[in-house]
């Protein structure tokens, strides 16, 4: 496929103009890498490259296409939305119908204690909104002081400035100067690497509460504002809380007056088999923080969805400060609007939620069956339609693969090698899974068949290369 004006290919062009995220910068110049693979259609759970290759998608995009793809009926909202009213802004008091009933919608499903939500594009500006929240906050109540966010080691809140800060993995931070100084990061509840032998548990979660409350004492509970984190640890490696985690955080947040920021950027609308990671895990946050699966990324829409406690004292603001005064250009996009909406209608009339909870229980066993035991995986877990395989050199004393082997890297190239998208995580050797919320049990069947084939042949390769016991 060549251009007329250039005579180049549309790899070349790609190559030429466009800088990727998360992406080996050089090697990809240079055409070392084999890519870009340009996407170009995509039905259901799978998608299509330009060379013709069909894939079935089990990451859903990034853990967001949730109602699958190559809906109409969304795209037909867009465009119709688009004809009438494709943008108004939302300042001074402007709105926009689509807007309206959205967050009337939205506020249905979330934990009863919230109470207006603020809309900007993307999941690291929701975080940076609440983050301006909580500061608004304690300068309203006239606690300045209370600045602080601790946020968890392997937590993953975005790529910007400050949200990238929040992100608890140092190859977000290295090279960019990261995280800012009113930033923390405690404990990663982690059972399977974090807790001492023979911990339970909810004794391993009552020692992530408190590790917090040491942290918040030593730094004065005057400083500290917010506490933030993912109902289920996503990026950093796909990990469920260990039992009792929410209950026995809440506990020290009450004590010391931190308000808790549930990240619901990829558990928000379903993921878990529960409308939100907050309800799965009757945790009691005062903001949260959606996007993904609020359009299925069919717009980019988020919210930074306020409770009522907090809400009531930004009211008060308006008396000390005059106009809430932040704001983004795309705030309350009408056609970011008009797609969340027909998202919505899709998950409620197919039950998806409902779904994500059987299939994924469906899913969740048979990775268990398939995968525990095998001679180089660590722990399978997971919760819902996300799910993580992790894989160790040695089991048995929990050694973790040498990281220039970039095992997690390999897997997933070798399950691409079987039509199959699975992520490798960026911290490990984890192989990361977040099918659509529309997969059936033959689905799961195949996702898992395909990632047998896979480990299999990479655990041969190391075998063969003497990087492996054989079993
Ligand atoms: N929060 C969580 C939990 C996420 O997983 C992500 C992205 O993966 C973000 C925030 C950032 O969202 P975005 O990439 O839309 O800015």
């Amino acid at each position: 496929m060549a251009d007329a004006t250039h005579n180049l290919s549309l790899e070349e062009m790609d190559r030429q103009s466009v800088l990727h995220p998360f992406t080996q910068l050089k090697q990809f110049a240079a055409g070392d890498l084999g890519g870009p693979r340009i996407v170009d259609g995509g039905q259901g759970v799978r998608i299509r490259d330009t060379k013709g290759n069909e894939l079935i998608d089990g990451f859903a995009g990034l853990y967001c296409v949730n109602v699958g793809y190559g809906r109409t009926e969304i795209a037909e909202a867009i465009y119709e939305q688009a004809k009438k009213l494709a943008y108004y802004h939302a300042y001074a008091g402007h709105s926009n119908e689509p807007t309206i009933r959205l967050s009337d919608k939205i506020l249905r499903k979330t934990p009863q204690s919230m109470s207006k939500i603020f809309y900007g594009l993307g999941g690291s500006d929701a975080n940076e909104t609440n983050v301006k929240i909580v500061w608004y906050y304690n300068n309203v109540r006239g606690l300045p002081e209370k600045t602080k966010i601790i946020a968890r080691k392997r937590g993953y809140h975005g790529g910007t400035v400050f949200s990238g800060s929040l992100t608890g993995l140092e190859i977000f931070h290295t090279a960019f100067n990261l995280p800012v100084p009113q930033v923390l990061h405690t404990t990663t509840p982690h059972h399977y690497w974090q807790a001492e032998p023979g911990m339970s548990e909810r004794e391993f979660s009552k020692k992530c509460a408190a590790d917090l409350d040491a942290m918040i004492e030593a730094e004065g509970p005057e400083t500290v504002g917010a506490f933030i984190g993912e109902p289920v640890l996503g990026t950093g490696g796909i990990t469920p809380p260990p039992e009792g985690y929410w209950e026995e955080i809440q506990k020290v947040l009450d004590k010391h007056d931190v308000l808790l920021i549930s990240d619901e950027v990829v558990c928000g609308f379903g993921r878990l088999g529960s409308e939100f990671g907050a309800l799965h895990y009757d945790m009691k946050p005062d903001l949260m923080t959606v996007a993904k699966g609020l359009t299925s990324a069919y717009q980019p829409l988020s919210g930074s969805i306020v409770g009522e406690r907090v809400w009531r004292v930004l009211e008060q603001g308006s008396d000390k400060y005059g106009p809430f005064a932040h704001g983004l250009t795309y705030s309350a996009h009408p056609c970011g609007a008009a797609a969340a909406l027909a998202n919505l209608e899709i998950i409620e009339r197919e039950g998806l939620v409902e779904n994500s909870k059987t299939a994924g229980a469906y899913f969740q066993k048979k990775l268990k069956e398939s995968f525990e035991g095998h001679p180089m995986v660590g722990e399978v877990r997971g919760e819902g339609l996300l799910a993580a395989i992790e894989f160790v050199a040695d089991p048995a004393s929990k050694t973790r693969f040498d990281p220039s082997m970039k095992v997690g890297a390999q897997l997933a190239a070798a399950c691409v090698s079987e039509g199959l998208i699975s992520r490798a995580m960026p911290h490990g050797d984890i192989l990361g899974f977040a099918p659509p919320l529309i997969v059936k049990e033959d689905d799961v069947d195949e996702i898992v068949a395909r990632t047998k084939k896979a480990v299999d042949t990479v655990t041969d390769k190391l075998v063969r290369e003497g990087q492996l016991k054989a079993a």
